[in-house]
């Protein structure tokens, strides 16, 4: 993949997941690895459907020197460069505010992958990360300290979700099926209550999540 393609396809993917309600606004962010030095990043705080592929910044994986791109690089730049450099089987790195999974954030503990395709794709459980505020080297860090092999999606605590995947696309089947996973813990949740209106209200709104 060159350059170009490269950010044509940061482009196409960003609008996708803005177009399906994971990115919240100007939330979010992702990067994709173009060769063994360098990735292409969407800029900071960007009007996803006003983004045109020379907007994207590409970035050196060791020292976020800007290569090139018309904006200004994006706050969490440093936690993706962490991230690919940390996960080299992995070319594409997705930090969503997707709603569940990031409602489920505001909880202290990992979530479980219940379904074959989550275990299979993102792992057994995906772990919380220890909150620190956005675009910090400390949130980078903290959830730089987490990576593993063998788990393509991490939550951080009160914020959001970091999802891995060896393609774009296949970090974007993470997106989808983490949302999944979180919409499924809090049903068993709310299931595992005494009936309540709380209870009802919750539910209806669970159910109607386009996902
Ligand atoms: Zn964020």
């Amino acid at each position: 993949m060159n350059t170009r393609q490269a950010c044509e396809a940061v482009v196409r993917t960003a609008v996708a997941l803005a177009d399906q309600g994971y990115l919240a606004g100007v939330g979010g962010n992702l990067a994709l690895r173009i060769d063994a030095e360098r990735f292409a990043v969407t800029p900071s705080a960007s009007d996803y459907y006003a983004m045109s592929p020379d907007d994207i910044c590409v970035l050196r994986l060791d020292t976020l020197e800007q290569l090139a791109g018309h904006g200004k690089p994006s706050v969490e730049s440093g936690l993706h460069a962490g991230v690919l450099k940390a996960r080299p089987d992995c070319m594409a790195s997705v930090h969503t505010h997707q709603p569940v999974a990031s409602a489920f954030t505001l909880l202290d503990r990992p979530l479980p992958m219940q379904g074959e395709e989550a275990r299979r794709l993102i792992g057994e459980a995906v772990p919380m990360c220890a909150y620190a505020p956005s675009g910090t080297s400390w949130l980078a860090s903290n959830v730089g300290k987490r990576i593993r092999p063998d788990l393509n999606a991490y939550l951080m605590r009160n914020h959001g979700a970091v999802c891995l995947g060896a393609t774009l696309e296949d970090a974007c089947r993470v997106v989808r099926l983490l949302e999944q996973e979180a919409i499924a813990w809090f049903q068993r949740a709310l299931n595992a209550q005494p009936e309540s209106r709380l209870h009802q209200r919750a539910l209806h709104c669970l159910e109607e999540d386009p996902q």
